[in-house]
C-alpha cells in the first residue's frame, strides 16, 4: 500500500546517537511525528497518555496481541512495549512522515508490514568511540557495557538489511545525513506528484 506519508525505522546500537539524532530531527521538522507505543508500564514523572506512551493494562495489552493490532511487540525489563499498526497507517495515511526508534528485529519486522519503510541504521564510528561513548554516558556499571558491546556485535551484523547507514561519528554532520534521508524521500516522483499535483498538470506530465 502507497501512502502519502513516508515510515522511517531507525536503529542502532545503545551508544551510537540514535536517540539524539531522532530527538533533533523531530525538534527541527514538525511534518515528522514520533510514533507513539503502547506499554504495560506505568507513567512516570511528567508523562501523558498518548504523548509518551499509550499507557494500558495487561489485559489491553494481550486484546491488542490477539486482534493482531502491533506490527511489532516485544518484552523490555518485564514490561511489553508494541507498535501500534493503526497509529501508523492512521498518521502516514493523512501524509504525516512517521519516524520511530526500535531494535533492529523491530524494525525488519516493520518493513514486513510496510514494505515501503525506509531503514535507517546509525553505526558508531568504532568499536573504541562506542565503548567510550557508553563509559562517558556513565548510565551502566562495567558489566552492563561489556553486555552492550556484545549485543552490538550481533546487531551491527544486521546492517546489510537496511536501506541507509549513517556514521555517526560527528553529531551535526550525522542529523545533516539523516535530514537528507528524509527530503530525499519527499523528493520521489510519486511524493513530488501527490505534493505539487498542479504543477505537474501545468506541466502536462502524468
Ligand atoms: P522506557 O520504559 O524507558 O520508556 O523504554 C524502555 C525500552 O523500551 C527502550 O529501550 C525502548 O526503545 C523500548 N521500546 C519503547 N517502545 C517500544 C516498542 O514499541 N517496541 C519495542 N520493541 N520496544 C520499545
Amino acid at each position: 500500500m502507497d501512502y502519502p506519508g513516508n515510515l522511517f525505522v531507525v536503529a542502532a546500537p545503545s551508544g551510537a546517537g540514535k536517540s539524539s539524532l531522532v530527538k533533533a530531527l523531530l525538534e527541527l521538522d514538525s511534518q515528522v511525528l514520533p510514533s507513539v507505543s503502547h506499554t504495560t508500564r506505568p507513567p512516570r514523572g511528567q508523562e501523558k497518555h498518548g504523548r509518551e506512551y499509550f499507557f494500558v493494562s495487561d489485559e489491553e495489552f494481550d486484546r491488542m496481541v490477539l486482534a493482531d493490532a502491533f506490527v511489532e511487540w516485544a518484552h523490555v525489563h518485564s514490561r511489553r512495549y508494541g507498535t501500534s499498526k493503526k497509529m501508523i497507517e492512521d498518521r502516514i495515511a493523512r501524509g504525516a512522515d512517521v519516524i520511530l526508534e526500535i531494535d533492529y528485529q523491530g524494525a525488519l519486522q516493520i518493513k514486513r508490514v510496510f514494505a515501503n519503510a525506509v531503514l535507517v541504521f546509525i553505526l558508531p564510528p568504532s568499536w573504541e568511540e562506542l565503548r567510550s561513548r557508553l563509559e562517558r554516558r556513565g548510565e551502566d556499571s562495567p558489566d552492563i557495557i561489556e553486555m552492550r558491546l556484545e549485543n552490538a556485535r550481533e546487531e551491527l551484523a544486521q546492517a546489510p538489511q537496511f536501506d541507509f547507514v549513517i556514521i555517526n561519528e560527528l553529531f551535526e554532520r550525522a542529523l545533516f545525513d539523516l535530514k537528507a534521508i528524509v527530503h530525499a524521500q519527499r523528493l520521489k516522483y510519486s511524493a513530488q506528484r501527490r505534493a505539487r499535483a498542479d504543477t505537474f498538470q501545468a506541466l502536462h506530465i502524468p
